[in-house]
């Protein structure tokens, strides 16, 4: 074992101490349900809420342990649009503004906006315990040029002074972040975080406090059939039959879905944990407790622990899925260039997730066959992806609410199946374009 790894080190997502993700609850899987939500994380549990307090009867069915993919393995960030439609870097304009325009984008970034309310809403509503704080995010330029393009893009991210968004100049970041390794950056005041394994368990609860919702776990759904006016959905080997059925797959659809997976890009994320660190420590490195996420095409994102003791550091390396460890191995090696009296800090936990991308870097509600979906997080899903699986569950109690983000086409490409054989190659490429612009951006 290398010596940047603690001798325990454990491959589990770090939030997996205070929440792991269990069956249990879980019951067999029923003949018959008004919608049947095909996915347990934050998307299918946000669908299946709204939809039974609309008064529908609601099966979820999760191929494994509820929450086990993404929403339980994330970074907690809370964004309130910052990421919406931003394409590879966070430093360019998004590519959004010219191919919907500037109207339908403003639309867009509303609700991203409205997002932020509802995981607050929800969390009070709920009683979720789960470290919530809107403390700000700290976005790192990782270039002169960067510096430039946020500083030119801010007013439209600040949309109208609801994000708080300011500019902090490279004589200034030590009043962010104990690191001389960016060109300054940009405070988004309206930002937060959370933990995202006790706020999925806060989502779990409050779908068994509702006798309208059926939970089954260890119940992968392998085909969708129609079957009259509704539809046949088989899970773990039982058939059931609902009058709509929700994808909330996301980063995780591989099956039953050939036209959802034509559409998602599967891309895997990974975060370490240092070992605890002193306060002293932890408050020159990260000094307002923000989040912070760089500029890069392999962006870097990190913050403190809830219980403020660690650093949880983590990024996008190769795109597809590597062993925990060896994207350790990596991860460790760029917070150490960020910050180097790091260098001999132990790392407890390493482990990665999958995101979903799609083509026009936008997350996606829609209906196709008559099948509904939700998904395409595009890395930044816990307040949005739980914002429109709201969306999505009261669009199918046919509720008269327009949003945003209905109609938009959800686009794929040309020979594309959901087999990424192309990501070895955009990565690397992405990381030569991150040297080239490092050396003369
Ligand atoms: C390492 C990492 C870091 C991240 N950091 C952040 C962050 O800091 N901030 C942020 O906003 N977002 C972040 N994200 C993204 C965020 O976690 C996701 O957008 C969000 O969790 C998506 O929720 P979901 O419910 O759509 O999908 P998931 O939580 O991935 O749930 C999909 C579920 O579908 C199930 N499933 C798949 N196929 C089937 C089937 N056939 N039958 C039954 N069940 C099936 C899977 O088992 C899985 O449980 C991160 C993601 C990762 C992986």
């Amino acid at each position: 074992m290398d010596d940047i790894f603690h001798p325990d080190v454990s491959t589990d997502p770090y939030w997996w101490l205070a929440a792991k993700p269990t069956a249990e609850g879980s019951s067999p899987v029923p003949d018959e349900a008004d919608v049947a939500i095909v996915g347990s994380g934050y998307t299918g549990l946000s669908a299946a809420i709204e939809l039974a307090d609309r008064g529908f009867k609601v099966t979820v069915l999760e191929a494994k342990e509820f929450g086990c993919g993404a929403s339980t393995r994330s970074g907690g960030h809370v964004s309130s649009g910052l990421n919406l439609g931003k394409g590879p870097s966070a430093a360019k304009p998004s590519p959004l503004i010219s191919s919907l325009g500037q109207d339908r984008y403003n639309g867009l970034l509303d609700e991203a906006s409205q997002s932020m309310d509802r995981i607050q809403m929800m969390i009070e509503r709920e009683k979720i315990d789960c470290h919530f704080v809107i403390g700000g995010r700290f976005v790192a330029a990782f270039t002169r040029g960067h510096y430039k393009s946020l500083e030119a893009k801010m007013a439209v991210l600040d949309h109208n002074g609801k994000a708080g968004c300011r500019m902090v100049p490279r004589e200034k970041q030590r009043d962010e972040i104990g690191s001389d390794y960016y060109h300054g950056g940009m405070v988004v005041e309206r930002s937060g975080k959370l933990h995202p394994a006790m706020y999925h368990r806060g989502l779990l609860d409050a779908c068994r406090r509702r006798p309208g919702i059926t939970l089954c776990a260890h119940a992968p759904v392998t085909a969708i059939d129609a079957n009259g006016s509704g539809f046949r959905v088989m899970a773990g080997g039982t058939a059931l039959r609902a009058a709509d059925v929700l994808l909330s797959t996301n980063g995780y659809s591989q099956k039953p879905s050939p036209w959802l997976k034509r559409r998602v890009i599967p891309l895997a994320s990974c975060i370490i944990a240092t070992e605890e660190l002193e306060p002293d420590v932890i408050k020159r490195l990260i000094v307002h407790d923000r989040s912070i996420n760089d500029t890069k095409r392999l962006l870097s994102y990190y913050r403190v622990s809830p219980d403020g003791k660690r650093i949880l550091f983590g990024g996008r390396e190769t795109f597809f899925t590597q062993d925990p460890l060896e994207s350790g191995r990596r991860l460790f090696a760029r917070m150490v260039r960020v910050y180097p009296e790091l260098a001999k800090t132990r790392v407890t936990h390493s482990w990665t997730g999958m995101v979903a991308m799609t083509f026009d870097h936008l997350p996606h509600i829609g209906r196709e066959n008559g099948i509904y979906y939700a998904a395409g997080c595009n890395g930044s899903g816990v307040a949005m992806m739980s914002y429109l699986g709201y969306r999505i569950g009261a669009s199918i109690a046919g509720a008269n609410e327009r949003s945003a983000f209905d109609g938009l086409p959800f686009p794929t490409k040309p020979m594309y199946n959901g087999k990424t054989w192309f990501l070895p190659a955009v990565g690397a490429y992405f990381k030569s374009m991150d040297k080239w612009d490092r050396m003369f951006g």
